[in-house]
């Protein structure tokens, strides 16, 4: 996932947050920009945490929210 996808994305709990990008593997693609390969994003507003997983797929399903209730 490159850092500028962050700008695009917003929290789906509260819809307005914004997203801090907590990276811990990232690498640096040809063109110099950084890849974001797993990290955290978290919601300023709610405090949320959403896992990007490996791959650099974020996860923004709300956690208190289980599809199979
Ligand atoms: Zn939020």
């Amino acid at each position: 996932m490159k850092t500028e996808t962050i700008e695009i994305l917003c929290c789906p709990v509260c819809r307005g947050g914004d997203l801090e990008l907590i990276a811990t593997e990232t690498v640096e693609t040809e063109s110099g920009a950084t890849d974001i390969i797993t990290g955290i994003l978290r919601c300023g507003a709610c405090g949320i945490d959403y896992p990007i997983t490996e791959g650099g797929i974020p996860n923004l399903l709300p956690p208190e929210n289980t599809p199979d209730q």
